[in-house]
C-alpha cells in the first residue's frame, strides 16, 4: 500500500468537501479518517435524534466521498456492539494511523475546545504533526475577531455586526445600510392575537433512507435509555436536501420570519423560524448560501427588509459573534458562575412532566424533535432556569443533550453566557429575567394553565412570577449598578416595601428551589 501524505480528519460536524481542509486533497496520496464512537457519543447524555443527524449525515457524506473515489477510513458503531471497539477517539485515531502510516494529520478547527485539546494531545502521542486548518466556512475567524475586539471595553454584538455588513457588502448601498437602518428589530416583536398564527407553511420533511435507518436501529439498540424519540426523524442529512430545505425557507417562510420571530404558540415549536441551525452546525450548508438565498429573496421583492435584515443578523452576526467571543474567552468561559447559580437542571427539563404549560409544551417539541426556536429556548426553558438558579454549566450540559444542534462553540455562549448570565454580561447586557407576564403576552400558553401568571403567591401562582420576584431580591445588589435594569430594580422596590408580601415570595420561592433541588416537579 502507498504512503500516505496527509491523514485528513473530518469531524462530525465538518461535513463540507469545500472545506480548507480539503484544500489541497490529492485522491492519489492523501486519506480521510472519520469516526462514530461511544465516547463522544456519551460524553454529554445525548438526545436519541442528535445521535442519529451526527451519525446519518456522516455516513452520507462517506459514501459521497468515496462516489469521488476518496480513500475513507471510517469507523462506524454497529447495533449489536460485537464487532465494532466502540473504543474512545484516541485509539480508534491510532488505529487509522497504524493503518496508513500517515507523514501528517489535517484537521479544520474542531468546534469543541476539548476536541482540539484531545486532538492535539493524540497527535502528540503518535509522535505526528497536526495540521490545524481556520474553519473557512465561517465569515470571521478567532484571530480576526481577536483583532476586532482587542481593546475594546466592551464587546457589543451590533457593532461586531455593522463591521461584518460592511466587510462583505451584504445589505449595503455604497456605504450606508439598505433601507437607511442597521437593525430593524423593532418591528420583529409581534406576538399573534387570539386568532393564533393561521397555517403556517411546513418545512419539506426528509424521510428516513435506508442508511438512517440503519442509524436509527442501532442507535435505539446502543443508546435505548437516551432521552427523545425517533419516530418523527425527518432532518436533512445530505448536502442535497440542506439545500432543498434552505429553499423552501426562503421562498415560504423567510418573507414573515422577522414579524413573528419573538413569538410563541402552543403546539407550534417552529413558526416562521428556518430550522437550519442543525445543517448549517454540521456544515451541511454554509451561512454564506443561507446569507445569498435570502437577500435574493429581498431583491427580487419577495420578502420585506425586516425579515431579510433579522434572519442576516442572526447568521452574519450573532452566530459569528458568539463562535468569536467561545475562542476568544476558552478555556475559561466553561467556568464562569456570574451569579453562583447551583441548582441542577429540572428533573422535568427531560420528561416534560410539569404542569406549567409553557414548560410543557416546550418539552413535548424538544422530546419529539430535538429543536425549539430562539424565544423558546431563551423565555421559557431558559428563563426558567435564571429566574430558579440552575448552575450556568449544568444548563449547558443539558442543552448539549438535548438539540440537534448544539456544538460546544454555539451553546456555551447562548447557554451559560446569554441566557444564564453565567458570563455576567459579556454577551447580553442584563440578565434575560421576566415573569409570567412576558410569557402571557408573547403566547398562547398562560389562558390554559393551572397556574396565574399575575400571582407570585399562593397555590395557584405562577412559578416564573415567584421566582423572577425572588431572582431580583438574591441579585439586588448587582443588579442595582446596572442601568439597563432601572425600571425592573424600581418595581423591586415597590414590591420589597410590602415586607409581608416579600417574606411570602421569598419563602414560597424557597419552596420551588428546594423542590428542584430534590429532583421534584412544579
Ligand atoms: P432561526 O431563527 O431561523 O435563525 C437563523 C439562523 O441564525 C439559525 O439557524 C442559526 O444558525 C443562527 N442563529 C440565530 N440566533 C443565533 C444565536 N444566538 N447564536 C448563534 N446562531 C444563531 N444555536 C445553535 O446553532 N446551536 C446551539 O447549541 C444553540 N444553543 C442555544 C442555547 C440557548 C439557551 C439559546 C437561547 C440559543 C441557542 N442557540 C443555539 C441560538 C438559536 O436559538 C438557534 O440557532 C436557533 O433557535 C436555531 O433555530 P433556527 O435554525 O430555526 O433559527
Ligand atoms: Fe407558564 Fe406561568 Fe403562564 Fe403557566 S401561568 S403558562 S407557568 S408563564
Amino acid at each position: 500500500m502507498k504512503p500516505v501524505r496527509n491523514l485528513v480528519v473530518v469531524l462530525g460536524d465538518q461535513l463540507s468537501r469545500t472545506s480548507a481542509a480539503f484544500r489541497d486533497f490529492d485522491a492519489a496520496t492523501d486519506c480521510v479518517w472519520m469516526a462514530e464512537n461511544q465516547q463522544e457519543a456519551t460524553h454529554v447524555w445525548c438526545h436519541k435524534a442528535r445521535l442519529v443527524l451526527f451519525f446519518s449525515a456522516m455516513r452520507h457524506f462517506r459514501d459521497a466521498l468515496e462516489k469521488r473515489k476518496y480513500r475513507v477510513i471510517y469507523h462506524a458503531l454497529e447495533a449489536d456492539g460485537r464487532r465494532d471497539s466502540g473504543a474512545d477517539f484516541a485509539a480508534i485515531l491510532a488505529a487509522g494511523v497504524r493503518r496508513v502510516k500517515p507523514d501528517k494529520l489535517v484537521v479544520l478547527q474542531p468546534g469543541d475546545h476539548r476536541v482540539q485539546r484531545m486532538l492535539q494531545a493524540c497527535a502528540h502521542d503518535l509522535g505526528l504533526a497536526l495540521e490545524v486548518r481556520d474553519d473557512d466556512q465561517f465569515h470571521c475567524t478567532p484571530g480576526q475577531f481577536d483583532a476586532w475586539a482587542d481593546g475594546r471595553k466592551r464587546l457589543v454584538m451590533e457593532d461586531f455586526y455593522r463591521e461584518m455588513r460592511r466587510q462583505y457588502g451584504v445589505l449595503m448601498r455604497d456605504s450606508r445600510p439598505e433601507g437607511g437602518q442597521w437593525n430593524l428589530d423593532k418591528a420583529n416583536r409581534e406576538a399573534f392575537g387570539r386568532q393564533g398564527p393561521g397555517t403556517v407553511p411546513r418545512p419539506p420533511r426528509f424521510r428516513p433512507d435506508a442508511i438512517t435507518r440503519d442509524v436509527m436501529d442501532m442507535v435505539e439498540a446502543r443508546f435505548g435509555d437516551h432521552p427523545g424519540r425517533l419516530d418523527g426523524f425527518n432532518l436533512p442529512v445530505t448536502r442535497r436536501q440542506a439545500l432543498h430545505a434552505l429553499d423552501a425557507f426562503v421562498a415560504r417562510r423567510l418573507p414573515d420570519f422577522g414579524t413573528w420571530q419573538d413569538a410563541i404558540w402552543a403546539g407550534e415549536h417552529l413558526l416562521y423560524h428556518s430550522q437550519l441551525s442543525s445543517s448549517l452546525n454540521l456544515h451541511l450548508i454554509t451561512p454564506q448560501e443561507c446569507i445569498e438565498a435570502a437577500v435574493a429573496q429581498y431583491e427580487a421583492g419577495n420578502a420585506p427588509l425586516n425579515s431579510v435584515e433579522g434572519f442576516v443578523r442572526q447568521i452574519l452576526g450573532w452566530r459569528e459573534f458568539v463562535r468569536g467571543v467561545y475562542w476568544r474567552c476558552m478555556p475559561d468561559y466553561a467556568g464562569r458562575n456570574a451569579l453562583a447559580a447551583d441548582l441542577p437542571v429540572p428533573a422535568f427539563f427531560w420528561d416534560g412532566d410539569t404542569d406549567m404549560a409553557c414548560v410543557a409544551d416546550a418539552m413535548a417539541g424538544l422530546i419529539d424533535q430535538a429543536y425549539a426556536h430562539h424565544i423558546i429556548r431563551l423565555m421559557v426553558l431558559g428563563l426558567f432556569a435564571l429566574n430558579a438558579g440552575v448552575d450556568p454549566r449544568a444548563f449547558h450540559d443539558w442543552h448539549m443533550a438535548m438539540y440537534t444542534d448544539a456544538i460546544d462553540w454555539v451553546s456555551l455562549p447562548n447557554a451559560l453566557g446569554m441566557s444564564q448570565f453565567g458570563d455576567g454580561g459579556l454577551l447580553g447586557t442584563k440578565p434575560y429575567c421576566a415573569s409570567g407576564n412576558y410569557i402571557n403576552r408573547m403566547s398562547n400558553h398562560c389562558a390554559g394553565c393551572r397556574y396565574d401568571y399575575k400571582k407570585a403567591t399562593g397555590a395557584d401562582a405562577c412559578p416564573f412570577t415567584t421566582l423572577y420576584w425572588d431572582f431580583l431580591d438574591r441579585h439586588a445588589k448587582r443588579l442595582d449598578r446596572n442601568r439597563r435594569m432601572n425600571f425592573q430594580m424600581k418595581n423591586l422596590e415597590k414590591k420589597r416595601a410590602d415586607g409581608e408580601l416579600m417574606t411570602s415570595i421569598r419563602a414560597q420561592a424557597g419552596d420551588l428551589r428546594q423542590r428542584i433541588r430534590q429532583g421534584g416537579r412544579i
